[in-house]
């Protein structure tokens, strides 16, 4: 059984054919998957589809590229969405350089406002780091994200931020890019952190594994992410899915 944990369902991408998705991924094994809402739409399309299937949960921030966009209201949205027993976490929330649509400083504001949030309704957050490694670092020291841990999502970086990640209470979670063949970082890091703080995702639509790159992603090809790390850690599938799994399950607080 394989646990997906970062899926976009609720994007325009999947409108046409969401039950065939859906159906592609329980033949591959994909028992449990967590859709990310990150803006007013996805959220309000994540929490209808966590309403809908008893294997979806949901993560519910504010994405670091619109966080200009981000208003008191919205947060105060967050907290009261919190109390869903569905929603098992909020994000993905973090730092984006590579867009420029929402200043840093802002950003910034906006990560640690949700944070804080994080730590006051005892949830865990999902991160996204785009290009600001030590940024994402810092802060999540100085707002002692430790307290309620949780992942940093589709994971790029080099062996030594992940073990700075792992010292502050976070998982590391792998996607499409570990299959990559000149993806060199995700492969160390495959091999190099402890199992037990590993987790898979697709993030799809986005980042299709090989040999799909540059298609649609869907839950299904979760697959590929984990035969990819048994091979790399030169371990059975069924232990990295099953593994996976319940670090998953755990993190989540899901039994
Ligand atoms: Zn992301
Ligand atoms: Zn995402």
């Amino acid at each position: 059984m394989l646990f997906d944990t970062h899926v976009h369902l609720n994007a325009d991408q999947f409108d046409e054919d969401l039950e065939e998705v859906i159906t592609r991924a329980k033949e591959a094994g994909v028992e449990t998957m967590v859709v990310v809402g990150f803006d007013e739409k996805t959220i309000n399309r994540a929490l209808k589809l966590i309403d809908t299937y008893d294997f979806l949960y949901a993560a519910v921030g504010w994405h670091p590229v619109d966080a200009i966009d981000m208003e008191d209201k919205h947060l105060d949205w967050l907290e009261e969405l919190s109390s869903n027993p569905k929603v098992v976490a909020l994000g993905e929330m973090g730092l984006d350089y590579h867009w420029d649509k929402s200043p840093k400083d802002i950003q910034k504001v906006v990560f640690r406002k949700q944070i804080r949030l994080a730590k006051k309704v005892k949830l865990p957050i999902v991160i996204h780091n785009r290009d600001a490694d030590q940024d994402i670092v810092n802060i999540l020291k100085e707002e002692e994200a430790h307290e309620v841990g949780g992942i940093m999502h589709c994971f790029g970086g080099s062996v030594e931020i992940a073990q700075e990640c792992l010292r502050m209470n976070f998982h590391i979670s792998l996607g499409g890019p570990v299959t990559f063949k000149n993806a060199k970082r995700p492969k160390q890091v495959a091999q190099e952190i402890p199992l037990d703080r590993l987790l898979i995702e697709t993030d799809c639509p986005y980042l299709a594994p090989h040999p799909f790159r540059g298609k649609r992603n869907e839950p299904a090809l979760v697959k590929l992410v984990a035969e990819q790390i048994a091979e790399l850690r030169e371990m059975e599938y069924e232990q990295i899915a099953e593994q996976t799994t319940a670090n998953a399950k755990k993190l989540f607080g899901l039994s």
